[in-house]
């Protein structure tokens, strides 16, 4: 598990640690199931885009949904991150973690206009708008509120990022975006609305991308797009690329994902066509920034082994990290205590009550009694914000290490939390 140079998790001693904290000390102090973070590791992989990215123009949206946590945000928000948000929910978490609402973009198909009027009040950097009715009624929510709503339009550039169906977005088929044969006439309308000002152009292809081609070439159909557009008066400078390099999952056979040096070098390679037009570059990366920098902790609590199969009960579940059942994702795992014990082949299980509910499925682990503790790696993406409370669980405490401190950054929720606003009827 290791970023940008950078290992965040490592065994000192025997024992698993993140940055300077021992993990086993963490999970004694905060109780199981826990997601733990790396504040390092998220520092050095935004300064690596940043990095990467240097000679042209541009600004790092951190991708809200990958991790919301406003103790995550603030971080990112303390090094000059912008932010790209989906939800008025999401620009509500980024403002109260200290960041900057200027700096933000709003994504998604299915803005609600309460959401449009709340983003314009704020006064965010742009609207990625997705859909034509959606430039007609930005347009409305706009003239009402007496202002002009700065937008790009998200283009679909119909590339194969060539990932999980379920995260690829950027092909005629899936929901996204702006057809590209519709993009021109688009644009065209957006330009001749009052209370529009068109200034970029945006698309984001997928999630979890492992080659650098699926973004070279749906940048390349962008900047062809922005010079046609120049050539009839409508001056494109904002040109967002959308989010999407991939993370090393420790799955053995996998490509590693590009560097952000690859990354950085395919994408200005892939701008050069604009020549002298004027651009900033907007990047939108939450996976790559915060995915390898967590770990989810649980403890074993049976173990137990039939005629064809072991199992490994821990205290974690589907609900706290539904990637594995969802995608069929593969997450690294390692006990906390190193062990010498040979491997054996597990299915590592949480207590819900479902053959879904699996973490991984014969993986090779040495044994691990009751009470052990297992680290899940690359966890910090997609994996609290997708958690929920299903079979009434309540979701994992949340702490964020910083050399040799840790912050619990979310309390584990109570059971009143749970019922809260419920009541039964009459
Ligand atoms: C999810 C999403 C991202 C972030 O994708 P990652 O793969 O996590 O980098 C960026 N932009 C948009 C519009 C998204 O929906």
């Amino acid at each position: 598990m290791s970023l940008a140079g950078f290992n965040a998790f490592e065994y000192r001693g025997d024992t698993l640690h993140c940055e300077g904290v021992s993990l086993a000390a963490v999970a004694d102090a905060v109780g199981t199931p826990a997601f733990v973070y790396s504040r390092k590791a998220i520092e050095a992989a935004y300064k690596a885009y940043d990095a990467a990215l240097d000679g042209v123009d541009h600004l790092i949206c951190y991708s809200v949904k990958a991790n919301s946590s406003i103790g995550i945000l603030n971080v990112l928000a303390r090094l000059g991150a912008g932010a790209d948000i989906v939800s008025g929910g999401e620009l509500f978490r980024w403002l109260k973690a200290g960041g900057d609402a200027g700096k933000v973009v709003f994504s998604g198909v299915g803005k609600t206009e309460a959401e449009m009027r709340t983003a314009l009040e704020a006064g965010i950097l742009a609207f990625n708008v997705e859909s034509t009715e959606e430039i007609d009624v930005l347009d409305r929510v706009a003239r009402a509120a007496g202002v002009k709503a700065r937008v790009a339009l998200r283009v679909n550039p119909d590339v194969d990022a060539q990932t999980h169906p379920y995260i690829s977005t950027g092909l005629t088929q899936n929901k996204f975006g702006i057809a590209a044969a519709a993009a021109r006439d688009a644009f065209r309308h957006a330009a001749s609305l009052a209370n529009l000002d068109v200034r970029g152009i945006d698309c984001h292809i997928g999630s979890q991308l492992t080659k650098t081609s699926p973004f070279a070439d749906a940048i390349a159909r962008l900047c062809d797009l922005i010079l046609s557009l120049a050539g009839e008066g409508i001056m494109i400078t904002d040109l967002d690329i959308g989010g999407g390099l991939g993370i090393d999952y420790g799955k053995e056979g996998d490509a590693p994902p590009p560097s952000h040096g690859e990354y950085g070098a395919a994408v200005k390679q892939a701008m050069a066509k604009l020549g002298s037009h004027p651009i900033r570059l907007l990047v939108e990366p939450g996976r790559s920034i915060v995915g390898p920098a967590g770990v989810l902790l649980a403890r074993v609590l049976y173990n137990k082994d039939n005629e064809v199969k072991h199992f490994t009960i821990i205290d974690a579940a589907m609900n706290d990290l539904i990637r594995p059942s969802f995608y069929g994702s593969h997450h690294p795992m390692t006990p906390v205590k190193k062990s010498e014990t040979a491997p054996r082949k597990t299915d590592v299980v949480g207590p819900i009550c479902e053959t879904g509910d699996f973490l991984a499925r014969d993986r090779a682990l040495p044994p691990l009694a009751t009470g052990a503790l297992l680290a899940i790696g690359a966890a910090g993406a997609y994996s609290f914000t997708m958690s929920s409370n299903y079979n009434t669980r309540p979701r994992a405490v949340e702490v964020l290490v910083s050399g040799d401190r840790y912050t619990v950054i979310r309390e584990r929720e109570t059971l009143e939390h749970l019922v809260r606003g419920e009541r039964t009827a009459e």
